[in-house]
């Protein structure tokens, strides 16, 4: 399945306002047809035999394939399959998640949707926050600056330091430069350690070859030029230029993630989910530019469909490789 690439528009292909919103998901069969759309634009195919045509309509979300009688809902195969929360809940939580400045935290959602329970609002932010990783992502190129990061840990000499977790965590973070200024798309992942192995693998994984690379001297990209890349060393010891200058991408994208943890979590950040907080600031980074926050609710939807089901416990023990 590919998400289809077409220009949409507010007001018809997604709401531009809370109120629109209301109108639109007033019950959950709005909601079922909504999906249904979006994941079938031009005709349902069924997952088992790929035969398309419409399905027979069995209940609000059954469908059976006229084919071959497979019966599937309209949230198999997605994170909202054999959800027991209505679809409007869903909807209103992804638009509450895009329509925040700052990350969110669970209590919150729970507030703001009037849910239940924690463990309901913990479960739902978690399987939003897995699909903003789009799985069918480009990879960056053009050029590319890559650096580590740690967080967490004791910070001396700083009152406002972000105590995440007990001991630091290493992120390598990846960001696009563009000509004559600016920042395009970034990627982040926690590493165990910055090792060579650890940082190929992940610009292997999510930068083009051919990129122009630019990291400092550390002797772990030296290997770079053998895996297609083009390497450009930039040397912060003894340069004149401090680390913000040479490397200004990287370094951005450090002070605003640990601003927007300590922002959004308060400065405690569990060590466990830090991967998912990594994907939800990646994802409003790389949106940033975006005028419309119900284009994003609809990116987050749309993403939502073709990432794989989790469970709770799933979410509980995940080690997030995707
Ligand atoms: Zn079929």
């Amino acid at each position: 399945m590919t998400i289809p690439s077409k220009s949409l528009t507010a007001g018809q292909d997604y709401p531009q306002s809370w109120s629109q919103f209301c109108g639109w998901f007033h019950d959950e069969i709005s909601c079922v047809n909504y999906l249904l759309k979006m994941r079938w634009p031009e005709e349902f195919t069924c997952p088992k035999c790929e035969a398309k045509g419409d399905p027979y309509q069995l209940s609000r979300k059954r469908l059976m394939c006229r084919s071959c009688r497979y019966q599937c809902t309209v949230t198999v195969g997605t994170i909202f399959e054999k959800t027991r929360i209505p679809l409007r809940d869903w909807f209103a939580a992804a638009w509450y998640i895009t329509n925040q400045k700052n990350g969110v935290s669970a209590l919150g959602l729970k507030s703001a949707l009037g849910l239940g329970s924690y463990q309901t609002a913990w479960s739902m932010l978690h399987k939003l926050r897995r699909a903003m990783v789009n799985p069918l992502r480009d990879k960056l190129g053009g050029v590319v600056e890559v650096d580590e990061t740690f967080l967490g840990g004791p910070e001396t000499g700083k009152r406002s330091s972000v105590q995440y977790t007990a001991k630091k965590v290493t992120v390598i973070i990846a960001v696009e430069v563009l000509a004559p200024k600016g920042f395009g798309r970034i990627r982040l992942r926690r590493i165990s350690r910055a090792s060579k192995e650890n940082a190929l693998s992940f610009i292997q994984e999510e930068v083009e070859k051919g990129t122009i690379i630019q990291t400092d001297g550390s002797p772990i990209y030296h290997a770079l030029p053998d895996l297609g890349y083009i390497r450009e060393k930039i040397v912060h010891l003894g340069a004149k230029d401090p680390a913000h200058i040479t490397m200004p991408g990287v370094h951005r994208v450090a002070s605003l993630l640990k601003r927007w943890l300590l922002g959004t979590f308060q400065g405690s950040v569990n060590s466990e989910h830090l991967d998912y907080y990594l994907d939800e600031f990646s994802f409003r980074f790389n949106r940033r530019a975006s005028k419309s926050r119900g284009l994003l609710f609809y990116r987050l939807l749309e993403q939502s469909v073709i990432t794989a089901p989790i469970t709770y416990q799933g979410i509980k023990i995940s080690k997030h490789n995707i």
